[in-house]
């Protein structure tokens, strides 16, 4: 027993020994890392020109009203020249024209856009300044009079309908400008599958507030009913400006494909 005991105390003595030796090893080994070791300087981080104005532009983003042309980039849903109005450089909802689209469809992005809803006050709750920016056609982020005007929290602007209240209602005041960065990242599909390998994931930034934080989306938007994760496999889709029957005016639309 006692040649046991003298025995397992010569091994952990051993062991601790080898430890040491390793540790102070490795802290040799550290030392010599030199500070350029973790430095990755290639490929160089590519180059643009920002925007004068945080709201401007970046020189790698396409515009997609500039407050003159609308036919350039958008088309109503047959793809006709839209009915929108150009009022004072903005883009004006006609109600009963329909939605517009971009002609361009896109994916994964970075969008600017400012909007504002009437200051003739009418209509409460749905009905008073509503629109809409869908993303990929699918994904609506809400538009409307949030000023003093209560409605379904998951309804409201900057939420993203029927599925995810903004964090807070920074809204302005209607007449005034208001807008919206958001980061978009679409959804991707399996090979065999109509589920969602990866949800669509938004963050949305409304006057400058975080108001939507990379949640996920469970499906695209629906009026009625629950939102499916089980959808149908979709590629790039355009952007998309709801006519909800109201005259909302949207201006500085910039986006960049990411
Ligand atoms: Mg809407």
């Amino acid at each position: 027993m006692k040649r046991m005991l003298t025995g397992g105390f010569i091994l952990l003595v051993i062991m601790n020994v080898t430890v040491a030796q390793q540790t102070a090893q490795k802290s040799t080994e550290a030392d010599k890392i030199t500070p350029g070791m973790t430095e990755v300087w290639e490929p160089e981080v590519r180059i643009i020109q920002a925007g004068v104005k945080d709201s401007d532009p970046p020189s790698d983003a396409i515009v997609l009203f500039d407050g003159v042309d609308v036919n350039r980039e958008w088309e109503d849903s047959k793809g006709n020249p839209t009915k929108w109005l150009i009022q004072d450089g903005a883009l004006v909802c006609v109600k009963g024209s329909g939605v517009i689209k971009t002609k361009r469809k896109f994916n994964s992005c970075q969008l600017h856009i400012e909007w504002k809803t009437p200051s003739d006050v009418q209509g409460e709750s749905q009905g008073r300044g509503n629109s809409g920016v869908f993303l990929q056609e699918q994904y609506e982020v809400q538009v409307l009079d949030s000023y003093n005007n209560r409605t379904y929290r998951h309804g409201q602007a900057g939420s993203m309908y029927k599925q995810h209240a903004p964090l807070v209602n920074a809204s302005r005041k209607p007449g005034e400008w208001q807008s919206y960065d958001i980061i978009y990242t679409a959804p991707t599909f399996g090979t065999d599958s109509i589920a969602y390998l990866t949800p669509p994931r938004i963050t949305v930034f409304h006057n400058g507030v975080l108001i939507q934080n990379n949640v996920n989306l469970r499906g695209p938007t629906v009026y009625i009913g629950i939102p499916e994760y089980f959808v149908k496999k979709h590629g790039p889709g355009s952007l998309v400006l709801q006519d909800h029957g109201n005259p909302v005016a949207f201006r500085n639309i910039w986006i960049r494909e990411l």
